[in-house]
């Protein structure tokens, strides 16, 4: 995982508790890990992630686990606001401590700005790992890296290079946790994996300044570059990359991304594991980005495991919704697990 952030024990253990719901609001529907989050100020993006690390059914097993959670007192606050998600009685809750405790921890998220979602998707899963690897460790459980976040989430690619004048060949890796995918320029329509995923796969020539350093040469030279899956993760995370820059301008493009429920990386994957990698994925959680750079509107739509239908959470207000309405020409963040998820496993959830 990336970087290593400060203690998330404070702000994984001073998570938002439910608040009361109104009276309407108690009587509306409870279905668990369906949960409207309150907007403490231009904290959509919070909301939107949250809601897909809820919906996201391996973790929340895991994180709600009864061993885990006697461990895990870093995760606390994280833990007890899935737990309000899924096993409260409220249809909302307000991640006020979450926020706050994680303002404390990740200052760049320590104002009222519009924040970038992807940004905060993965510092928060960095932190959960490094705090969960940290309390593994603490009590010597278990010296290795891997911790849940790096299991489900962690996928690697590979790189090989050719120098295009002696044809020497270099081989790496690198492991990865959300995939940034371009999307083609100035185009209005195009297709997630036919255009975007092509694009990111597609073999490249680095010339001009781009060049690399060739062993064998001793010179830069112009170089061949294939990126390949090595490692099709468990969790596949994509990140639509619409924010770029134009200039001196930042600029967000709005090309409508087609995407389906399911997704194929067979083409993508390294012919060397290909046979013994399955790589076909189902989508469950869309982060969706309205309006303009710096100020639209996060929202999410993410596939509820135990009631097998789809929800749209905009903050407060959730509705459900038709499979045939999760394609969005607003999608900016797409997940996608291996496995289908099956209803969860969570301790004191058969009895509601
Ligand atoms: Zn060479």
């Amino acid at each position: 995982m990336c970087t290593l952030l400060t203690d998330i024990s404070m702000v994984l253990a001073n998570t938002s508790r439910c608040v009361q719901g109104t009276e309407e609001e108690r009587r509306g529907w409870n279905r668990p890990g369906v949960c409207g989050l309150n907007n403490s100020g231009n904290s959509c993006y919070l909301n939107a992630v949250l809601q897909c690390l809820c919906s996201t059914v391996p973790l929340v097993e895991h994180l709600l686990n009864q061993e885990t959670r006697k461990d895990c007192r870093v995760a606390e606050i994280f833990v007890g606001l899935l737990e309000d998600m899924w096993l409260g009685r409220s249809s909302s809750c307000a991640p006020v401590e979450a926020k706050s405790v994680l303002c404390s921890i990740l200052p760049q998220f320590n104002n009222y700005l519009q924040q970038d979602a992807q940004e905060l998707l993965l510092s928060l899963l960095n932190t959960l790992h490094d705090n969960l690897k940290k309390v593994r460790k603490s009590l010597s459980v278990c010296l290795q890296d891997s911790t849940i976040v790096s299991h489900l989430f962690e996928g690697q690619l590979s790189y090989r290079t050719l120098c295009m004048h002696c044809n020497y060949q270099t081989h790496s890796t690198q492991t990865f946790t959300v995939l940034s995918i371009p999307i083609p320029p100035a185009i209005i329509k195009c297709s997630l994996e036919q255009d975007c995923l092509s694009l990111f796969f597609e073999r490249t020539v680095l010339t001009g300044g781009e060049q690399m350093l060739c062993s064998v040469c001793g010179l830069r030279r112009e170089t061949g570059v294939l990126t390949c899956l090595e490692k099709p993760p468990e969790i596949l995370m994509l990140h639509l990359k619409r924010f770029g820059r134009k200039g001196k301008n930042q600029v967000k493009l709005r090309t409508n991304v087609a995407f389906s429920m399911k997704l194929d990386l067979t083409p993508f994957v390294s012919s060397s594991v290909q046979s013994t990698s399955y790589s076909s994925y189902r989508l469950y959680a869309v982060v969706n980005h309205a309006g303009h750079l710096n100020m639209g509107h996060y929202t999410a739509l993410c596939h509820n495991a135990l009631s097998q239908t789809w929800h749209s959470f905009d903050d407060l207000v959730v509705r459900e919704v038709q499979d045939s309405l999760v394609q969005s020409p607003n999608a900016y963040l797409l997940l996608y697990s291996r496995k289908r998820f099956q209803k969860p496993k969570i301790h004191g959830l058969g009895a509601l």
